[in-house]
């Protein structure tokens, strides 16, 4: 007897194959039956008619590997149809750190996550399961850059020296045989901001023995992005590890209609033999803490140096680059305060402008004054991207979707401020955007499925086969659409109808079930 039946939806497979009607059977976790009428019994029919069956969403760029310790329910990424996530990106994970150094790990962790900041990623795991911690999707876990780098040297702006390296190594290759997929980058933040290409070549040395991904965020998404990307292919030119441009885009106003040339940058390089792939996400704004606007150099060394800067006759350098950032109205407008967790609640919600009216100071002053007041924990959005630009990227084939979202509470009251809504609505977007495009439903799932499966060499997801475990998203085609907005980003999807993760419903009928079947997916 089967577990369960699928009965009479569309097989679309994450291959990109034409969709074919069938059913699906499920048993043990794994699918272990496609046909065009299933006879054999099962404990439980659901009836999918008129509903595409495919395989579970694959969530390529991720935040999730600490919201579950607050929040097991993950609704924001159950609700979207996804089963599985890469965590632990743009360099921040709250593990390893040589045993001797603890409070640089736990520093990096921050307060809440204190006490699961851990020495190494198996450590780590072995907190969850000790305390009893369950996760709604399945993660599979990057190595943080910023951790590794804060753990061994701290927030030091300076080379790593040989021996400094050499312990990064090691923690990176015990890391890598307990599992983890590979190592991510945040070369936009302090510390990854002050490591050099000897550094990351090092460290892809490492991930290129386990056949692994070196994940980016790279240090400039702007202007600078042809050097970026530069930085990125001469990992893969000297050690041969496959990297990936994370949240790519075309950043900053001035930079907008470059979309074209980025793509094209990627493409050659692909041409030329580098092993470099893609994602993004389907908005025109990014989120990120307030210091992502301020000058790079004024962050080397933390966070705390930039406060440090802003106290001190430096001042001035970054004011200058801030008025210079912040020159119209609109300018102001296309930045606002997600919150900034008690600190400074006059800014929570608000944009620079209309703050900047309010206190009656500068744009610039006003960015000095939150980023001081919260001790530059403060979380932004920022429209920063071209619509024409985020759709040129979107319809590129073999660019996969990520949210950069974390698994978070349905409920306003719940939550922190307005987070972005790429947090609740990426892959119901990217399938709408894809319908509105004429795209074909079976290429936009390969884009969320099976194309995720093999940029990331996961074999045993991915897409709809016998013997594949069932990770399986079913959905109405005609409606999926994303309704979470920047006003009001606690909204579930529509058309996300049952979610099958391992085998087992963590959404049934449009309700989250009450079965937490994440797991932790490890590098063989
Ligand atoms: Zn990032």
């Amino acid at each position: 007897m089967y577990d369960y039946i699928l009965r009479g939806g569309t097989v679309v497979d994450g291959t990109g194959s034409p969709a074919f009607q069938a059913d699906v059977a499920i048993k043990d976790g794994r699918i272990v039956d496609i046909a065009a009428t299933l006879v054999g019994a099962a404990k439980q029919i659901v009836d999918v008619t008129g509903l595409a069956v495919a395989p579970g969403f694959i969530d390529i760029h991720s935040h999730s590997d600490t919201s579950f310790l607050l929040d097991g329910r993950c609704e924001s990424k159950i609700y979207q149809g996804v089963t599985t996530e890469l965590a632990g990106q743009c360099g921040s994970t709250i593990y390893p750190c040589p045993k001797d150094r603890m409070d640089n790990i736990r520093n990096f962790a921050g307060s809440v996550f204190t006490g699961f900041a851990s020495d190494s990623f198996q450590a780590f795991m072995n907190k969850v399961q000790a305390q009893g911690k369950k996760m709604s999707t399945n993660l599979i876990s990057l190595i943080g850059h910023g951790a590794l780098r804060c753990g061994v040297m701290g927030f030091e702006d300076r080379k790593a020296t040989p021996e400094e390296l050499k312990e990064m190594q090691e923690l990176l290759h015990r890391d890598m045989q307990a599992g983890a997929w590979g190592l991510s980058l945040g070369l936009g933040y302090a510390p990854g901001v002050s490591s050099d290409q000897e550094e990351l070549n090092a460290l892809g040395e490492v991930v290129a023995k386990y056949d692994g991904i070196i994940t980016s965020h790279m240090r400039d998404q702007g202007s600078n992005t042809p050097s970026s990307l530069e930085e990125m292919y001469e990992i893969n030119r000297k050690t041969g590890a496959h990297i990936h441009i994370a949240h790519f885009k075309a950043s900053e106003k001035n930079n907008w209609g470059r979309a074209p040339e980025f793509v094209q940058n990627v493409a050659a390089a692909r041409e030329a033999g580098i092993n470099v792939t893609v994602d993004l996400y389907p908005y025109t704004a990014a989120s990120s803490g307030i210091t992502t606007s301020f000058p790079k150099w004024s962050i080397q060394g933390g966070t705390d140096m930039a406060i440090a800067r802003l106290k001190s006759e430096e001042r001035h350098r970054i004011m200058d680059f801030l008025e210079d950032a912040f020159q119209t109205k609109s300018d102001g407008e296309s930045l606002y305060v997600v919150t900034t967790e008690g600190r400074y609640p006059t800014a929570d919600g608000k944009n620079i402008w209309e703050l900047s009216q309010e206190l009656g100071l500068s744009m610039a002053e006003t960015m000095a004054k939150v980023t001081i007041e919260t001790e530059a924990r403060c979380t932004c959005i920022s429209f920063c991207m071209s619509e024409g630009d985020v759709d040129y990227m979107l319809a590129q084939k073999n660019y996969t979707i990520g949210s950069d979202g974390r698994g978070l509470p349905l409920a306003a009251e719940e939550n922190k401020g307005k987070p972005h809504p790429r947090n609740f609505g990426t892959f119901p977007r990217f399938l709408r955007w894809a319908r509105e495009k004429g795209i074909s439903l079976e290429e936009s799932v390969y884009r969320i499925t099976g194309l995720s499966a093999d940029v990331l060499g996961l074999t045993d997801r991915g897409t709809l086969r016998i013997g594949l475990v069932a990770d399986i998203t079913v959905f109405d085609p005609v409606n999926v659409a994303d309704k979470a907005t920047y006003v009001d980003p606690f909204q579930k999807p529509e058309g996300i109808k049952h979610v099958f993760i391992n085998g087992h419903p963590a959404l049934l009928y449009g309700q989250q079930t009450d079965k937490r079947l994440g797991q932790f997916i490890l590098k063989k």
